[in-house]
């Protein structure tokens, strides 16, 4: 039967406390990296009886090492390890042993040598009713591409010997998918998963390192999967992944993890058609289609009371205007044109304890779905529960699940626009006088995230899987202390885009907003206009601060790029940044940060589809500016 399987070196901590993330994520399943075993208090029949317990199968003791084409006496030697390996596997209960293929200078490279150990080994294992898996390590000494692995595990010919395939090993050493389809069903032993990013690195160094679940990294992972099933193949998927951050993590949230992106793999490769036919994968229950989400609704604010004013009044200097205010809680809203931001200074509840935890942020973001249902539905069988607030009486009840620090992603349906039926709105809020507002910010054009580096991956899945989002690739800058990363994640129709920030050293822009923040949060919400400087010239009036952008950015334009004069001294004397691809034009500009915690960020986009990471660099020395400034002015004030 197909299902999914983990092997126990995907996550970190013991033993006992992998087998019980494993089990609780839902996995029935678990290959046994032979170090967790080694590093086992018990003995191995007590891992067996704890599997047991928990459910699960121990599909594989894995791995031996360094073991064909050895010359005497390393080559009895070797047989001697593999009858222990045995007894082993016997008092774990498990019957396959995984082999990968040899690193060492002294072994053979003959393929028929190789083959003719592999093939006594396997004998000896049938004695005991066993099988053996090899696998091609994409670094091993001669045996590197599955196609050499199935070459000796052909030559061989034993019924209990098959190839493990490895979609790590196979992707990185760019070895063909299609042809795998034609490999039989009962010469798989095991088919192992993993993703990794596309990035030039030595294969062993981006194995043990970078390896991650599958849509986190960049390896056709899908084609690999499909080509395997398509042979007919009936045993178990097991992720297999060596990285540095998943074993830093707690183990039941990363278990979590790994099956969630096995469940929206699974999604992907239903139904695969093969030379045999159709052929329908069952694993689990299938899920809710992904969701259609068609843009943010609302943003929602948590700050205390004088923080709040002056919040409001920076709004307001954005060109938003208070049109509302809640029935029971003390909770505005601001409105311009279609977009909403909510202000909460409630002295208890959710978004307080937010607040307390984190200081002025924002602390919730409501999503407009096609079907909140649905899109709930998945999010919980995805392993993401519902959250309900508290309400007033009449008010509507808007259900949630967890997103960054526990803010809170709602799940909202759209809004009627023609007062058809009664909103969400009118339901909870009382309007001043107008429910509509005007002002020069048309779209909510991204909000960018902060996150700690080892949750990144954890939220690439959660918003690729709950949210049905696609990612584009990673951009890599330097930030003035140290490296800063990037990750677009957005709704297919690009209504939502948020770029996942996480940067490298202590003092980077991105550490000290999480020190501030105390944890992963939205540091960055852009609007879009239509006309920039005219928003800018009336902003600053209104009292709007901007980020000071140095003389000499404004001389690099000039060099760079065939600017009207005008435009320029206009650009410079605002603080407006620049960016230009063929065909198009970006100008952007930053607020000075709230409390040193978050920005805004304006834009007006001409055919202009990123971003403008050139000018990310400048953006991050000028707030390093800013926030030294802010320091030194409070060191003055202590005096
Ligand atoms: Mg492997």
């Amino acid at each position: 039967m197909l299902r999914w399987s983990i092997a126990t070196v995907t996550m970190g901590g013991t033993l006992e406390a992998k087998l019980a993330a494993a089990a609780r994520a839902g996995f029935r399943a678990v290959e046994i990296f032979e170090n967790d075993l080694t590093f086992f208090s018990g003995r191995p029949r007590d891992v067996r009886a704890r599997a047991q317990d928990l459910g699960l199968e121990i599909i594989a003791l894995q791995p031996m090492r360094d073991f064909e084409g050895m010359p005497e006496p390393m080559r009895a030697r070797n047989f001697e390890r593999a009858q222990r390996k045995f007894d082993l596997m016997e008092e774990l209960g498990t019957r396959a042993l995984c082999i990968c293929s040899s690193v060492m200078e002294e072994a053979s490279g003959d393929f028929d040598v190789i083959a003719k150990d592999l093939g006594e080994l396997a004998d000896l294992a049938a004695q005991r009713g066993f099988s053996i898996g090899y696998e091609a390590l994409a670094w091993g000494r001669y045996v590197r591409d599955w196609m050499q692995a199935w070459d000796i595990v052909q030559k061989a010919d034993r019924p209990n010997l098959g190839i493990v395939l490895d979609s790590y090993h196979i992707c990185v050493r760019k070895n063909p998918l299609a042809p795998l389809a034609n490999i039989p069903a009962n010469r798989i032993a095991l088919v192992q998963i993993a993703d990794a990013p596309d990035i030039v690195m030595d294969p062993m160094s981006l194995s043990r390192h970078h390896r991650c679940f599958p849509g986190q990294g960049d390896y056709p992972i899908q084609e690999f999967v499909s080509a395997c099933v398509a042979t007919g193949y009936d045993g178990p998927l097991s992720l297999e992944i060596f990285n540095d951050q998943f074993r830093g993590a707690p183990a039941p949230a990363i278990a979590r993890d790994g099956m969630r992106a096995l469940q929206a793999l699974g999604e992907t490769i239903d139904g695969v058609r093969t030379e045999r036919g159709e052929r329908t994968l069952s694993i689990g229950q299938p899920l809710p289609a992904s969701p259609v989400i068609d843009g943010i609704e609302f943003m929602e604010f948590v700050a205390g009371h004088t923080e709040a004013t002056r919040l409001a009044s920076l709004l307001e200097g954005l060109g938003f205007t208070r049109v509302a205010h809640h029935r029971s809680k003390d909770v505005e809203l601001f409105r311009q044109n279609d977009l909403n931001i909510v202000l909460n200074r409630e002295q208890d509840g959710f978004a307080h304890s937010f607040y307390l935890l984190h200081g002025t942020s924002v602390c919730a973001l409501a999503l407009r779905f096609d079907d909140p249902k649905r899109a709930l539905d998945r999010a919980n069988a995805l392993g993401a529960p519902t959250y309900y607030g508290r309400v007033g009486p009449g008010e509507a009840l808007i259900p949630a699940v967890a997103g960054l620090e526990n803010s809170l992603v709602y799940f909202m349906p759209r809004q009627p626009k023609d007062g058809s039926s009664p909103s969400n709105w009118d339901r909870d809020f009382v309007f001043d006088s107008a429910r509509d507002a005007a002002g020069p910010l048309n779209t909510l054009d991204h909000i960018s995230n902060v996150v700690r580096r080892s949750e990144f991956l954890s939220w690439v899945t959660f918003y690729k899987t709950i949210l049905g989002f696609n990612d584009e690739p990673q951009v890599e800058l330097a930030d003035p202390y140290g490296a800063f990363y990037s990750r677009v994640l957005g709704s297919p129709d690009k209504s939502v885009r948020i770029p996942m920030n996480i940067g490298d050293g202590g003092a980077t822009n991105v550490s000290r907003f999480i020190d501030t923040f105390g944890g992963s949060g939205v540091q960055q919400i852009a609007f879009s206009t239509n006309n920039l400087f005219a928003f800018v010239e009336k902003a600053k009036a209104a009292g709007v601060e901007f980020l000071a952008i140095p003389g000499n950015y404004y001389e690099d334009l000039e060099a760079r790029y065939d600017i009207a004069p005008d435009i320029l001294t206009k650009m410079r004397s605002l603080g407006v940044l620049y960016d230009k691809v063929k065909g198009g034009e970006f100008y952007h500009i930053y607020t000075r940060m709230f409390d040193e915690r978050f920005f805004f960020e304006i834009v007006e986009r001409h055919n202009y589809d990123l971003f403008g990471a050139a000018n990310t660099p400048v953006r991050l020395m000028a707030q390093m500016n800013e926030l030294d400034e802010a320091m030194k002015g409070r060191a003055m004030g202590a005096m």
